[in-house]
């Protein structure tokens, strides 16, 4: 078996799903990326990418004679990261079981929301019709998950993982209306970690930073240009407080945890593709290893650090290289 963790983008797009001829290289599909560890496969967030991802889920998997186990996290409850979900054919299937975790104020606050976007005035199939076992349970940010052979299971930190055990931390960030979880996943020594929905500050996200520490993939949102932001650019007011980055904060977020690289995420609606070519050009005069998320990217983080399990390369080591800037 494979010890490499692939991380493929579905859906890139924040806020609303953005079809056409402008956004056909970078996609118009809202925020889902999926990370494959080994056999087991996980989901970040349900936007309107999972429901290709969904399709393509049961296609690979349906000739595996095993029932399909899913996990999904959502960052937080906004409909570009929940609006896909009804539409997922795995929560139609009753040979799948999906794991459905979250942010919420209580164990039962993800699940009355996910309720609430199929009741009956506003969807046709209620999330207890969808024929899949779900099992739904909003987390504390002092919660772990960890999913080893003998399945899943919340921790509290400290525990000891096992070699072969994906482990996820959570991240409770206040830089986005309502809060926002970010996720690190980690697995053979090799984590990512997924920020979306969250603002920079001055002088970069200090706990963010800390979090996201020496991670082998950062996956951080950049909607917004420098200009957007301070409220430059013609037609569009200031964005400050809107609880989303520019490709600086991002970038400066990247650099300062010594991340190996920087996926650029939660692409603005009105930009086309020309545009976030542009973005992405800016952000690696900044952080060399940044790039734009687009849908349909893959990206293979191989297991094998000369060191061995536990022990995670320094950026040197990595061969990290850092563009020097005044
Ligand atoms: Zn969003
Ligand atoms: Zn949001």
């Amino acid at each position: 078996m494979s010890n490499e963790l692939i991380v493929k983008f579905w859906g890139v797009r924040g806020s609303y799903p953005t079809p056409g001829d402008q956004t056909i290289k970078y996609g118009g599909n809202t925020a889902c990326v999926e990370v494959r560890a080994g056999e087991r496969t996980l989901i970040l967030d349900a936007g309107t990418g999972i429901i290709s991802l969904g399709r393509d889920l049961i296609l690979r998997e349906g000739h595996a004679r095993r029932p399909l186990d899913l996990m999904l996290l959502i960052s937080h409850l906004h409909h570009d990261h929940t609006q896909g979900f009804p539409f997922f054919v795995p929560a139609f299937s009753p040979q799948a079981r999906i794991h459905i975790f979250g942010p919420g104020a209580t164990p039962e606050t993800l699940e009355g929301v996910l309720e609430g976007n199929q009741s009956p005035q506003t969807f046709p199939v209620t999330l207890r019709e969808m024929a899949s076992t779900k099992i739904i349970r909003s987390l504390s940010e002092r919660e772990t998950i960890t999913w080893d052979e003998n399945g899943i299971q919340l921790n509290e930190p400290g525990g000891t993982v096992k070699n072969d055990a994906i482990s996820i931390r959570i991240h409770r960030s206040y830089a986005h209306p309502g809060g926002v979880y970010v996720y690190r996943i980690s697995w053979h020594g090799k984590s990512i970690v997924y920020a979306t929905d969250t603002e920079g500050y001055a002088g970069s996200d200090r706990r963010l930073v800390q979090f996201a520490r020496d991670a082998d993939l950062l996956i951080h949102d950049a909607q917004y240009t420098e200009e957007h932001y301070q409220g430059q650019t013609a037609g569009f007011p200031s964005t400050q407080g809107y609880g989303h980055s520019t490709l600086n904060m991002a970038c400066e977020v990247a650099m300062a945890a010594e991340v190996n690289r920087l996926v650029l995420f939660h692409h603005e609606p009105s930009h086309n593709d020309a545009m976030i070519a542009k973005m992405e050009r800016q952000a690696q005069s900044l952080f060399a290893q940044a790039m734009a998320a687009y849908e349909g990217l893959e990206i293979k983080i191989p297991a094998g650090s000369p060191y061995g399990i536990g022990r995670e390369m320094s950026p040197a080591e990595r061969g990290v290289k850092y563009v020097q800037h005044g």
